[in-house]
């Protein structure tokens, strides 16, 4: 079955789908994106993806390419055209096309928005969290305002590089001070000795995760105490658990960090249970 991508207003087979050259997300990485995890054909969490699709459009001025509502029958459409079950919807809004000039075009330009949505492999990903995954850290390189899902993402690319270098997962950047801000595209979580579930408070410094944030949810549900604020690398080395979230990742057992294992060297059983019942509280739509 071939794959459909919706560009601007129109649903395009995948491979022959384009955006112009001059589009400044193209040009200057000039716009912003989602991704939203699919389940049995819905979308997870979908309300929260576009309150805060809605604020990075809204920091950089990008007008806003459509209304929820209707975003969300394109995300539906997009889901159900390529047949996904299980997977991700990416959505895409760039500033629009223009000739080429650092500053906003002067007369408001047509935003560009593309949809694409793929499958996962839902039997990876669950062997993946059941031998956990190793992490390893890196110099804070990104500019100030990651807490913007800019598709700005250079930096956050070569973290990842570096982690496949290493043979890890996932790259946690450290800023100066010493302190882990967040993963290269997921949140980062340390689970202290005395049970506590520490993850870095949602400042500038990071993108506020909408996994995060759901998952703050399940942990006032199940009682456990939630503390924001920094940790370092060494104090993950020694928690007792460690655990990254993301709309991919969902909740992902860390095994190691920088080749030190965390607890036991196996999957914690707090990250795993959230795992297991995170879907029961967040929005299926
Ligand atoms: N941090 C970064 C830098 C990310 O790219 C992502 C994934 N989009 C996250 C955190 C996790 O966010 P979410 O739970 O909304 O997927």
């Amino acid at each position: 079955m071939s794959r459909i991508a919706y560009v601007n207003g129109r649903y395009l087979p995948h491979a022959s789908a384009g955006v112009h050259i001059e589009d400044r997300g193209y040009q200057f990485a000039d716009g912003v994106y989602e991704v939203c995890e699919v389940r049995d054909g819905k979308l997870v969490d979908a309300t929260r993806h576009l309150a805060r699709l809605e604020r990075s459009l809204n920091e950089l001025r990008i007008a806003k390419p459509l209304s929820d509502a209707a975003l969300k029958v394109v995300l539906r459409e997009v889901v159900a055209r390529n047949r996904v079950e299980h997977g991700l919807v990416y959505m895409q809004v760039t500033r629009g096309v223009a000739p080429r000039d650092h500053a906003f075009p002067a007369k408001p330009i047509r935003p560009a928005l593309v949809v694409t949505a793929k499958s996962s492999h839902v039997q990876k990903a669950e062997s993946n969290a059941e031998k956990g995954v190793a992490v390893v850290t890196v110099p804070e390189t990104r500019w100030a305002r990651p807490d913007i899902k800019t598709v700005g993402l250079l930096a956050n690319v070569l973290a990842r590089q570096a982690a496949r270098d290493q043979g890890a997962y996932e790259a946690w950047f450290v800023d100066a001070e010493g302190y882990v801000t967040e993963g290269a595209s997921t949140n980062a979580w340390i689970v202290t000795g005395d049970g506590h579930f520490v993850t870095r408070h949602a400042d500038n410094a990071i993108l506020k995760g909408i996994t995060r944030t759901t998952l703050i949810d399940l942990l006032k549900r199940e009682g456990l105490k939630l503390i924001e604020r920094p940790f370092t690398p060494d104090e993950a080395k020694t928690a007792r658990e460690a655990f990254i979230t993301s709309a991919t990742s969902i909740v992902l057992p860390v095994v190691s960090v920088d080749g030190v294992p965390i607890g036991n060297g196996h999957p914690g059983s707090l990250a795993t249970k959230l795992r297991a019942t995170f879907h029961e509280i967040a929005e299926i739509s």
